[in-house]
């Protein structure tokens, strides 16, 4: 997956608008992908796919990664927002 994929979406110039943009995006989507989501990877079969994270809850739909917003800097300056699992 790649992280252009995962950045919402063009650059803003302040982490409000980022974090504003991110969640507009959320909400047009219900569950998103995120950095670093490996939940499919080993599933077994009749287990339910993980289809990512709501935006909010402080884990992803199967509970598997622990999810957070980070807010980035471009090197122009400019900010966006990445759904990361730490
Ligand atoms: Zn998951």
């Amino acid at each position: 997956m790649s992280m252009e994929r995962l950045k919402f979406y063009e650059p803003h110039k302040t982490e409000e608008d980022a974090m504003l943009a991110a969640k507009q995006h959320v909400e047009d989507h219900i569950w998103i992908e995120f950095d670093g989501m490996n939940c499919n990877d080993y599933l077994e079969d009749g287990q339910v796919a993980c289809e990512g994270w709501d935006g909010e809850d402080h884990r992803c739909m199967c509970g598997n990664r622990r999810v957070s917003w980070e807010i980035e800097k471009n090197s122009d300056g400019t900010f966006y927002a990445v759904a990361r699992a730490y």
